[in-house]
């Protein structure tokens, strides 16, 4: 019998990323072939994003597209949360359902394409051990867990992705072992709000190859760091256990890596974004941490012309960067997301002010990022391969996420992608390094 060809798009974060793993993995079971044009798909699933509204018209655009090219759409994701809005932009569509719901989508499939008649067995050997990944071999995201307890004012997850619900660290710890085994080298660790792990389960044990592990953040960076491969933290919030994981990075069990969306510098600002941790002593937090750890990379994400703020809290942001010195750092202009509380808060800040207000910013931090990467120059760093050629390859070292942070430039051939290497740098701008290899692992 011929298989059922679906295409599949993917948008949107690494925890939506995780998303369609899983859909794939699962469709890939029931003997479903994934095929890559819309010519040959009879049906396409189109995995959203609706965290903000440049990321919904993308993911509207990506439905227009898929059903003027091949007709046959199911909507997943994000955006399939407020179904009112796909249905009545896109009343053709075959089915709408919200992010994580995995069985849904797949249930949705079923209906409207069915698996093929022999499905229960022999395509279990089609899928390898650690499930389809949509990211290169040597790196993969680990959820360890959905949804957020938090509510921010701009933001409308929790609403979209539902209460925290934190997977059992032996469910997490068992995935990682598979991932390693199958020969990925970086593990980074996602969700909404990593430092909340376990906090809605009340911390319970469950058991690992036969030792008990606590579902928290310590503890499962702690047995995560057995695996002696490279773990990379995201979406930290700064609670105070927090400062537990740094004498961990200081020992070179994970990366001494921290991706903190601090969003604002000025405490009037976060707390109308209501930030979790917001009150907290970031600063005095920041120089405790390096103190432990010297070699801390921290990454975060800002937004300027929040409602209300005042050029004396932008004077605050900047300020706070330039004592922070962060060494990445995203930028955006504040934008209205439907449904978000925030939409109700007076003061909107004029599209200009927005702008300069983000030009400014930028510069400031390009700076300091600058001067963070020259303190490099004459260091050996580990670098991670993620493309090789004839004449030289492009990777990344601890304090480079993919996709988001910057890259190094090696010289030399004879790379090959997930190659582990020794360095030392020799150039740098304000984004990226260029280094010497020295030997390879
Ligand atoms: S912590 Fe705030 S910004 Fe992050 S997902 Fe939760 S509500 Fe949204």
């Amino acid at each position: 019998m011929p298989a059922a060809r679906i295409g599949f798009v993917s948008l949107g974060c690494p925890k939506a990323l995780v998303d369609s793993e899983r859909i794939l993995t699962q469709l890939r079971v029931e003997g479903y072939e994934i095929v890559p044009d819309y010519a040959r798909a009879q049906l396409v699933i189109v995995n959203t994003c609706g965290f903000i509204d440049a990321a919904k018209a993308e993911s509207l655009e990506a439905i227009g597209e898929a059903l003027t090219e091949n007709g046959r759409v199911i909507v997943t994701g994000c955006l399939g949360a407020n179904r009112g809005e796909v249905d009545s932009r896109f009343p053709e569509v075959l089915a709408v359902t919200g992010p994580q719901a995995y069985e849904t989508v797949v249930n949705a499939v079923h209906r409207h394409l069915p698996p093929p008649a022999d499905s229960n067995g022999p395509f279990e050997a089609l899928v390898p051990p650690q499930g389809i990944k949509l990211t290169p071999r040597h790196y993969a995201y680990l959820k360890i867990s959905e949804g957020c307890n938090h509510r921010c004012s701009f933001c409308i997850i929790p609403t979209m992705r539902g209460r925290l619900v934190s997977r059992p660290a032996g469910a997490v710890l068992q995935e990682a072992e598979r991932l390693v085994a199958a020969g990925v080298r970086e593990l980074l660790i996602i969700a909404q709000d990593t430092s909340a792990y376990g906090s809605d389960l009340g911390y319970p044990i469950s058991f690992w190859n036969g030792r008990p592990v606590k579902a928290r953040l310590t503890e499962l960076c702690w047995a995560l760091s057995g695996f002696g491969v490279w773990i990379r933290l995201h979406y930290v919030y700064p609670y105070p256990h927090v400062d537990e994981l740094l004498p961990l990075m200081a020992e070179g069990k994970l990366l001494p890596y921290l991706d903190i969306p601090f969003q604002h510098g000025s405490p009037e600002v976060l707390k109308r974004m209501r930030r979790p941790a917001a009150t907290e002593d970031i600063l005095a937090r920041i120089q405790a941490w390096r103190e432990v750890c010297p070699d801390l990379n921290l990454r975060s994400t800002f937004i300027v012309g929040f409602p209300g703020e005042t050029d004396k809290d932008f004077e605050r942001l900047l300020q706070f960067i330039e004592l922070a010195q962060l060494d990445r750092v995203g930028c955006f202009q504040y934008s209205a997301v439907s449904g978000a509380a925030a939409n109700k808060l007076p003061g909107a800040i004029p599209d200009a002010v927005k702008q300069q207000r983000y030009d400014q910013f930028m510069r400031t931090q390009a700076a300091i990022s600058a001067g963070r990467l020259a303190r490099k120059i004459g260091r050996r760093i580990e670098v991670l391969i993620d493309e090789a050629g004839g004449n030289g390859a492009i990777g990344r070292s601890a304090a480079d996420a993919p996709e988001i942070d910057g890259r190094v430039f090696v010289d030399g051939a004879g790379f090959q992608a997930g190659d582990m290497i020794q360095a030392v740098v020799e150039r740098a701008d304000h984004y990226d390094l260029w280094a010497r290899p020295e030997s390879s692992q």
